[in-house]
């Protein structure tokens, strides 16, 4: 097989929904990967912030391995372990109180919005079920997701959709009060915008948004999807900003590669949804739990974290000082640089050719490492980018 084969046969039986780059990934290690052709390439996305601990790593792969021989699946009607591991560490290790187990981000959220408008309705009745988002947000591909996601280029062609979403300016803690009716029942956030450019949330207009959550006993729900699990170098990205959400969705970093996703809930929400309220089959499916799991116990360690937040620290330093480079922001590994003289897809392209995977969110290029790779790596990273923007 080679890359031109498998180009021609995927464009011949896979829908066009992504704009693909020529390129097909063999094989991966770590924070490497090859192609058809044996050619090396640094990755700098982890999947979409997905790979948490780089390709294949090998306790991962025990982890996922062991219980795939073990136990692969059984309906939700039964009790299974490893997922029940993943919520003890995720509660435990967030004052959160209880977890539901999805397959992905857009799940995640949709689950958080049933939750939002079941509380509002259980505690103050009928009419009460908006869901205040922000301009620029992303948070998912289904109907309703689609509406909670703040960017207008998303609003077009599947009508209709889901209704009770108005969206509010980021840092704009005046335009989300002018937005907040006695209709609004939540309102959701990422605490860094992923694919709406990485922009972190400034931490006075975050801590607003929470004393007017309280006063209003509004839902403070945090979309963690991208930026959850050790990616900003602490465990979520709202522990930078020293606020309790009730609502936490998680997915892509979690299963290491397997796709998972979740919400977790503060005492307030936890018995908000029973029996026969939400579900889904493949929900806390025992293998991807089993590697999540394990992923867990290597990331939420305090020496981890730091490190993390070291690496991202010493990259962002060092792309600041690249040619071109006007601006580098983001969080831990999570970063987004602003390089005005080249289209951000140029530089991705660029990047490919000379061996390193790139990610773009407008018009910035967006960098998420795997969190575990290493120094040498960066600089090999940083040498090619180098290379391109010289
Ligand atoms: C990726 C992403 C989603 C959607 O996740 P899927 O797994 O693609 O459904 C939702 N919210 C945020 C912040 C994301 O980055």
């Amino acid at each position: 097989m080679t890359t031109n084969q498998l180009m021609q046969e995927s464009q011949s039986c896979v829908m066009n929904t992504y704009g693909r780059f020529p390129l097909a990934i063999q094989r991966g290690k770590g924070a490497k990967c090859w192609d058809f052709e044996g050619k090396e390439y640094i990755d700098f996305t982890s999947g979409i912030g997905v790979n948490a601990l780089g390709f294949c790593h090998e306790g991962w792969a025990a982890a996922v391995i062991g219980q795939i021989s073990t136990l692969t699946h059984t309906s939700n009607l039964y009790y299974t372990a490893p997922g029940v591991q993943v919520a003890k560490k995720l509660t435990e290790s967030t004052g959160l109180s209880k977890m539901f187990f999805a397959n992905s981000g857009a799940e995640a959220n949709e689950g958080a919005v049933k939750l939002a408008r079941k509380y509002s309705r259980d505690k103050y009745g009928e009419g009460r079920y908006e869901i205040l988002t922000l301009v620029n947000s992303f948070h998912g591909r289904t109907v309703t997701t689609l509406s909670a996601t703040g960017q207008e280029v998303f609003h077009r062609n599947f009508f209709p959709f889901t209704e009770g979403f108005s969206h509010a300016e980021a840092n704009n803690i005046s335009d989300v009060k002018s937005k907040v009716t006695e209709k609004t029942c939540a309102i959701l956030l990422e605490m860094v915008q992923g694919e709406g450019g990485v922009l972190p949330l400034e931490e006075e207009f975050v801590r607003q948004v929470a004393a007017l959550c309280k006063e209003k006993d509004l839902l403070l729900m945090v979309d963690e999807v991208q930026t959850g699990i050790g990616r900003t170098g602490k465990l979520f990205a709202y522990q930078h900003y020293g606020i309790s959400p009730q609502v936490v969705t998680v997915a892509k970093g979690l299963g290491g590669g397997l796709p998972i996703g979740g919400f977790l809930v503060d005492e307030s929400c936890q018995n908000v949804l029973g029996p026969g309220d939400h579900a889904t089959t493949f929900g806390m499916n025992p293998v991807i739990c089993a590697g999540a799991s394990y992923l867990l116990d290597q990331v939420n360690t305090p020496a981890f974290l730091k490190d993390v937040a070291e690496k991202g620290e010493y990259l962002r330093e060092k792309l600041a000082a690249l040619p071109g480079v006007t601006q580098v922001r983001g969080k831990g590994l999570m970063l987004g640089v602003e390089i005005p003289g080249k289209p951000a897809a140029n530089v991705v392209k660029a990047g490919i050719e000379k061996g390193l995977l790139l990610l773009t969110a407008k018009t910035a290029v967006r960098l998420l490492p795997p969190l575990n790779i290493t120094y040498e790596e960066i600089d090999q990273g940083l040498a090619i980018l180098n290379e391109i923007l010289s």
